[in-house]
């Protein structure tokens, strides 16, 4: 297997133009694939010597998040307002800290891992994801970005350049529980909320599930049950119940265990839910 230490955005989209070469960004899912023997690509080209690549700025009302923005980043204050705090929320359940320190916001979009947190987040938010690749640009919603477990929309000749996050409104309390057989695995199930509330009843919310399909699930059966209402005990208990449903979320999560999924779905949305109330 090459290897290429990439130095401009350039010299990047250049290397993936054959097609059989993999971006090497936090190396935390790469190195392993590569170590088991389950992915053998031709090439490796490493984007970290790419400066470029680094940046994370706020324009207009929404974070431009680059290929080499660590989930660490998330952790500080880098990020503020109500999606900084939901960022800083979620970001301690990935993994442990080396892993945290090294991989990257875009690598784990690209992985597509189906226990994944940003995924979910980036689904749930309307995020935009651009594409580029040695002949075109392309720009796709994050809601038809993911096509399953481990696969993506993104062609081999492509790299994830940026994603773009719309800022929540101030109001907005953030909320994320899971279930995690051990601190260094993934999560068996997760759910992420975001609840902004205007004049004492809810006036948007988003709820995401994590592990709960082949493709990040979006609540929107749970997001319908809670806005217009107050934030109280009945409204949450309604959104958990409606974010258990099979034929709203669940539909796409073997029969054999749904029922335990079931059961997860409905605790952890509570506990998000009454996170994110908390965080008001
Ligand atoms: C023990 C362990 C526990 C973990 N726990 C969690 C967890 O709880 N939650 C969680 O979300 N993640 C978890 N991870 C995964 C971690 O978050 C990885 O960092 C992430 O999945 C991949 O990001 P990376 O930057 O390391 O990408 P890499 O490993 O470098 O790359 C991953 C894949 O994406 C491709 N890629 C990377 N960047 C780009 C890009 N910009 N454009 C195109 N393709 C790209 C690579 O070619 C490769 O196929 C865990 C990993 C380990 C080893």
């Amino acid at each position: 297997m090459e290897y290429l230490a990439a130095t401009s955005p350039g010299e990047v989209t250049a290397a993936l133009a054959d097609g059989d070469t993999a971006v090497l960004a936090g190396g935390q899912s790469l190195v392993l694939d590569v170590t088991n023997g389950d992915l053998r690509p031709g090439r490796v080209v490493d984007i970290n010597p790419v400066r470029e690549f680094a940046f994370l700025t706020e324009t207009g009302r929404v974070l431009r998040v680059g290929p080499l923005v660590r989930h660490r980043t998330f952790e500080t204050d880098a990020v503020g307002g109500a999606l900084g705090a939901m960022l800083r929320t979620i970001v301690r359940h990935i993994g442990h800290p080396p892993i945290r320190a090294r991989g990257t916001m875009p690598g784990s979009l690209s992985y597509a891992h189906p226990a994944a947190e940003w995924p979910v987040l980036a689904t749930i938010l309307g995020a935009e994801i651009d594409l580029v690749s040695h002949r075109e640009r392309r720009t796709v919603p994050a809601e038809r970005f993911f096509t399953g477990p481990y696969a993506t929309v993104r062609r081999p000749d492509e790299l994830l350049a940026e994603v773009r996050l719309p800022l929540l409104p101030a109001g907005t309390g953030a909320g994320f529980a899971e279930h995690r057989p051990a601190r260094a695995k993934f999560a068996e199930t997760a759910a992420m909320a975001a609840v902004t509330v205007t004049g004492g009843v809810i006036s948007a919310a988003l709820v995401g599930l994590v592990n709960a399909g082949p493709c990040p699930v979006r609540a929107r059966a749970a997001e319908k049950a809670l806005c217009g209402a107050p934030f109280g005990d009945a409204a949450i208990r309604a959104a958990a119940e409606a974010a258990a449903e099979v034929d709203a979320n669940l539909s796409g999560y073997p029969a054999p265990e749904r029922r335990g999924k079931q059961q997860a779905v409905r605790t952890l949305t509570r506990r998000a839910l009454t996170q994110a109330r908390e965080g008001l």
